[in-house]
């Protein structure tokens, strides 16, 4: 396995959470005799490298995406879209990627869908009692350019863009981390469920609780009327959860 290849397995389970792997040690190319199984005392233990540098900020994530071309998604877009809010927010928005309007604004959730998604935060927060605007939390995507035609995000392009995304909810460290989605949904937890069956229920990244819920596009169309209602109940208690 080349060093590469090394490298991508490491992320990939550390973004499922471990944080160190055992390895046997290998064994001899012409053994001169018949060796003893493998005993625990013979594991090595491989500590992985942090997912984010150390001192991480979010000015430090922007220079470092620069003017990204580091997957086919940069071919198409405007504008890269880093994320907008309160950086130091207990309560993030993760969605799956830019649309036109947010493409051609460059700020995320912008369009009809991005308005839905502000009535519903503060609508909800104001019935509940607590006091919440729009600009107090954090809203992200997975992926920071648009997807041609707003098609699903390849899971490369998922991959290779994740790896900003996951340095800024390292650098904020929220509370809860709301999905809105489903792809965003699969991105951060790892389950492969539909949106509706992963909706109203919690989740992890690392170990920040995620609740899914679905995406304010889905909840515009006339007929998912039952489904706006079960993501304002899925709001609800998701503000309880970080600000009672
Ligand atoms: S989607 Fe992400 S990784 Fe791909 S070009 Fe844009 S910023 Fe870079």
């Amino acid at each position: 396995m080349d060093a590469d290849t090394l490298r991508q397995y490491l992320e990939f389970y550390q973004d499922l959470g471990i944080k160190s792997l055992y390895r046997q040690s290998a064994p001899s190319p012409v053994p001169a005799e018949p060796q003893p199984p493998a005993t625990a005392s013979a594991a090595i233990v491989m500590d992985l490298p942090p997912l984010a540098p150390t001192g991480d900020t979010m000015l430090q994530i922007m220079q470092d995406i620069g003017d990204c071309r580091r997957c086919r998604l940069c071919e198409a877009r405007s504008r890269i879209v880093f994320g907008v809010g309160n950086e130091q927010s207990p309560l993030v928005f993760v969605g799956e990627g830019p649309g036109a309007d947010e493409d051609a604004q460059g700020i995320p959730f912008v369009g009809r869908a991005g308005q839905l998604l502000t009535q519903m935060i503060e609508g909800t927060a104001k019935k509940e009692g607590i006091e919440l605007l729009r600009k107090d939390i954090y809203i992200a995507n997975v992926v920071k350019c648009r997807p041609p035609e707003n098609r699903t995000p390849e899971p490369d392009e998922m991959e290779i863009c994740g790896q900003f995304l996951h340095r800024q909810l390292s650098v904020i460290r929220p509370k809860v981390i709301c999905t809105l989605g489903g792809t965003a949904a699969r991105a951060l937890t790892g389950h492969k469920e539909g949106v509706t069956k992963m909706r109203g229920r919690w989740f992890k990244w690392q170990d920040i609780p995620v609740m899914v819920t679905y995406h304010p596009s889905y909840l515009l169309r006339a007929y998912n009327q039952e489904a706006k209602r079960e993501a304002w109940e899925d709001l609800k208690k998701i503000l309880h959860y970080v600000y009672d």
